[in-house]
């Protein structure tokens, strides 16, 4: 299996090189050459269905067994036996509970993997990276976890002093690992971006420090939530459908891949909350950039969802110069629209869209929790809202719980009065010792720091 940019002109990699350069030298994403087709033997754990899914992307870069022992390491940290359990909210609606990772977050079922193949990869090319990153929240915690234990990967992640929950904040700054280091910036997280680009600009710093992303637009991470798709549809009879609360498009767009490979998915409702960018394109067929709103969702507020240069890429016939032109486009006018046949081809048969706001956002919360006990994040509450609308009678309908309520305690309080309490793992946050660096917001300072680290 080779690997292309989205954009045309970066040169075909195989997997071990798509995982380690996460961007294509065009600026482009790596997508396959091609959609293979599931395993026809979709028996056994989560972690050997994981490598059974796996093994047509991997070229022969990894081997089966490798990815095996690889995949079982990285689901052994999940505190629930199913990985990712099915939990029924009301007839016809279940959740699928992807936060038993160690962060509590979705994020980890990606990042859990992909810190284990990045050491291992690097391990055999005898290479040691440094991974640079800026978090508003969720990604850093879960990145740093999924590198802690890993020998040739070295972690710095910025984030912006003060503007992160605690819980947040401890799950960065508690791991008590020596190739791990956070920075609280004096400055906002668009100043923290601001400070990772310039050090990748920084191309004689990028070389001699070997800096590293870990960012959702990175192929092993769309690849290792394809599987929970499909565990969905052999756990459920399908076809069913599935609701994704969703930001950067990568969560949906891995659904999207497993009903390529075959799994019985009949539409992906992409839910948004009043960032609305992905909603109003699959409304109106026209992409438009306005700002972005903080809301009670912090992991869904984007401007603009870096995935969707995937689909974009298919639904141009796989045309790599032409999807650079649009793009090119983009950027410079703010606009992208698609013609219609590409419309009724690509997205109308598969995707629904909707959006909730804050408001709706705390009274689902709050109905769920009257109907049936349960406490949710406000980032699953914009995924049942959505899921509710689009629902329709004999289709069961699967929305994906992306964060554990007590990671987003503040809105669930306000929504139901509880204060959800977090898991046994994490009881004794509040009382490790924090370990963090404060920094200016100034690259000189920040880069210093990378180097003497
Ligand atoms: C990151 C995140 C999302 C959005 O996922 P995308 O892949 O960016 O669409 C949704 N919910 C939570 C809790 C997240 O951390």
């Amino acid at each position: 299996m080779q690997y292309v940019s989205t954009r045309g002109s970066a040169p075909v990699l195989g997997f071990a090189d798509v995982v380690l350069a996460g961007l294509a030298t065009d600026g482009g994403l790596y997508v396959p050459q091609s959609w293979p087709s599931l395993p026809a033997d979709t028996s056994g754990t989560y972690a050997e269905l994981a490598a059974a899914v796996f093994a047509p992307y991997l070229g022969g870069d990894i081997s089966n067994e490798t990815m095996l022992r690889l995949t079982r390491d990285a689901y052994a940290t999940f505190r629930h036996p199913d990985v990712v359990p099915i939990v029924d909210l009301q007839p016809g609606h279940k959740l699928m509970e992807l936060f038993h990772g160690p962060t509590l977050a979705f994020k980890d079922v990606a990042l859990q993997l992909l810190g284990r193949i990045f050491d291992h990869i690097l391990t055999e090319r005898h290479e040691k990276v440094t991974i640079v990153g800026a978090t508003s929240g969720d990604t850093g915690s879960a990145a740093i976890d999924g590198v802690k234990n890993c020998a040739n990967v070295d972690i710095v992640i910025l984030y912006p002093k003060g503007r992160v929950s605690d819980v947040q904040r401890r799950q960065m700054t508690t791991i008590d690992s020596a190739n791990v280091r956070t920075v609280a910036i004096d400055g906002t997280f668009d100043d923290c971006q601001d400070l990772v680009k310039a050090m990748f600009n920084d191309a004689p710093f990028r070389e001699k420090h070997n800096l590293s992303a870990v960012n959702s637009i990175n192929w092993a991470r769309v690849m290792a939530q394809v599987v929970y798709y499909v565990e969905a549809t052999r756990r459920l009879a399908g076809p069913i459908d599935i609701t994704v609360p969703t930001g950067n498009f990568g969560n949906v767009l891995s659904g999207w891949i497993a009903k390529q490979m075959g799994a019985p998915i009949r539409r992906l409702v992409v839910a948004s909350n009043e960032n609305d960018i992905l909603t109003r394109f699959f409304e109106s067929q026209n992409m438009n950039v306005t700002g972005v709103h903080p809301t009670l969702s912090p992991s869904m507020d984007i401007q603009v969802s870096s995935n969707f240069e995937r689909l974009l890429f298919e639904m141009n016939g796989r045309d790599g110069g032409m999807t650079a032109a649009q793009l090119q486009r983009f950027r410079d006018r703010g606009l992208l629209n698609v013609e219609q046949d590409q419309y009724e081809q690509w997205i109308a048969p598969t995707f629904r869209a909707a959006r909730a706001n804050d408001h709706d956002t705390l009274s689902t919360i709050r109905s769920v929790y009257e109907e049936t006990g349960m406490l949710i994040d406000p980032h699953t509450a914009v995924g049942v809202k959505a899921a509710r609308e689009q629902a329709e009678d004999g289709v069961t309908m699967l929305t994906l719980a992306t964060a554990h309520p007590a990671k987003f305690p503040d809105a669930v309080e306000r929504a139901t009065g509880i204060r959800p309490e977090l898991p046994e793992h994490l009881a004794d946050l509040f009382s490790k010792p924090e370990r963090t660096n404060d920094l200016p917001n100034d690259l000189a300072a920040v880069e210093a720091f990378v180097a003497n680290r």
